[in-house]
């Protein structure tokens, strides 16, 4: 056990865990979408917005879980409803009541979601949806946006490294790049790349290779794009690309759950197909969940005397998730994602005046309660926008650790989720922060 000594620097309880972790767990910690070197501060308890690290440090969470911690941390109507099912048992190999519950509260916010199927993970419930789609329409293929991230689902994980080394660079159709060795060709080969912000080309790709694409899958603000919404010629590519051929549009909802009471589809004119749903609707704890029109979902039903589509998961629909989320979707009612939504547009406003104010090369996209910082004044337009040159991602990882010592802890691109217990004491921490580090950065002082 290494605890810390003074003759060990760098002297921290977080460096000595992250020393004992590695031994047993490759790599320290399996948060590898969050780690940073030379490791994260390891998290000992949270309350609200705010995070104690191993060291006693108070760091304010705009990272919250991913962003699926819609509250904050120990939100006391979660805490309750978890003491109040957690004695009746954990999992049952039986439905309960509590998987009704949730399954009615979001369909009550969005028509939308009609019928509702739990999973435990937002990359489940890509994978189901995919699944499905692909039953629905009996093609392989499966179309997504170049530098969007959907999951950990090898189908998926192609064009999504934000590594610069992966731009073809030639302006032409944006290349199938698997992120992972271990990538089969073939899964490569059924994965078609489109441009976010170029609606010809994507219409052009999609008419190419219709025959054989079940879905397009698009997230509404996908963050790894910018964070910034679809173009309307895009959705009208998408659009047409379903009323020609039937290729489906599956939402990955995953994070823009959150834009709205009724999640971001509405918000961009997009009638999906099928929605894949995590995060926020856990309330904290494990979740995904495909949901869809009734049609569509029927593809599920292992009713009906035909061979559904499989959806199994053991510990899916458990009644502590089921009963977290909806203590959670509860507590978001219309005022709450209202005011969480003008929290953000506040920070954005003020971000972005600062930005100008100081002639500085820089600004923040998002939306509602999302956001994301750029080190460039150039619209953000998709993927490639994001890093306008090699030295981009280094400065934005050394703007990260600057906040992380500022105490506001942002994901290593540096994009962040508000949550409802901040206000704007809170708003105008980060927003300080946030802007006297990217000064820094830019301008060396
Ligand atoms: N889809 C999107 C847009 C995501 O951001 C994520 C996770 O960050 C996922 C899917 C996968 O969700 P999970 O991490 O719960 O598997």
């Amino acid at each position: 056990n290494a605890e810390p000594t003074d003759n060990q620097p760098p002297f921290s309880r977080s460096a000595a865990e992250f020393e004992r972790a590695k031994r047993v767990i490759p790599g320290g910690s399996m948060r590898q979408a969050t780690w940073f070197a030379p490791h994260p501060p390891y998290a000992v308890r949270g309350e609200g917005c705010w995070v104690e690290d191993l060291d006693g440090r108070r760091i304010l969470d705009c990272a919250n879980n991913f962003f699926s911690l819609v509250h904050g941390h120990a939100f006391p109507p979660v805490v309750e409803a978890l003491r109040k099912v957690v004695g009746d048992g954990t999992a049952f190999g039986m439905p309960t009541r509590h998987e009704t519950a949730l399954a009615e509260a979001i369909r009550s916010r969005s028509p939308r979601c009609e019928q509702i199927r739990f999973c435990n993970s937002g990359t489940e419930a890509v994978m189901f949806a995919v699944k499905a789609a692909r039953a629905l329409t009996g093609r392989p293929a499966i179309a997504k946006f170049e530098g969007a991230y959907h999951g950990s689902y090898d189908s998926l994980e192609v064009s999504l490294g934000s590594d610069p080394s992966n731009w073809d660079g030639s302006g032409g159709d944006p290349a199938a790049v698997p992120y992972d060795r271990g990538t089969p060709a073939g899964v490569v080969a059924d994965t078609v790349v489109l441009p976010y912000a170029d609606a010809d080309r994507c219409t052009a790709i999609l008419e190419r290779e219709a025959p054989r694409i079940a879905a397009v899958v698009l997230d509404p603000l996908a963050s790894k794009i910018g964070m910034v919404p679809p173009p309307a010629a895009t959705i009208e590519a998408i659009r047409n690309a379903g009323t020609r051929h039937g290729i489906l549009l599956i939402c990955d909802e995953v994070i823009t759950f959150r834009l709205s009471h009724a999640g971001a589809h509405p918000l961009f004119g997009l009638e999906p197909d099928l929605i894949a749903l995590g995060k926020i609707i856990g309330g904290g704890l494990p979740v995904g969940a495909v949901a869809g029109p009734a049609a569509r979902m029927a593809i599920f039903d292992h009713t009906r005397g035909q061979p559904p589509v499989a959806f199994g998961g053991t510990f899916s629909a458990n009644p502590l998730t089921m009963a977290a989320g909806l203590a959670a979707l509860d507590a978001f009612d219309l005022p709450a994602v209202d005011r969480l939504n003008r929290l953000g547009d506040t920070l954005r406003s003020r971000v972005n005046a600062a930005f100008t104010e100081a002639g500085v090369a820089a600004q923040m996209t998002g939306f509602g309660s999302l956001f994301r910082l750029h080190l460039t004044a150039a619209p953000i337009r998709d993927y490639r926008s994001c890093y306008p040159d090699a030295a981009a991602k280094k400065a934005l990882a050394a703007i990260h650790l600057t906040m992380l010592d500022a105490g506001v802890l942002l994901t290593p691109n540096c994009s962040g989720a508000l949550s409802t217990p901040m206000a704007a004491a809170e708003i105008s921490l980060i927003a300080h922060a946030l802007v006297e580090a990217t000064l820094a950065e830019r301008t060396g002082r």
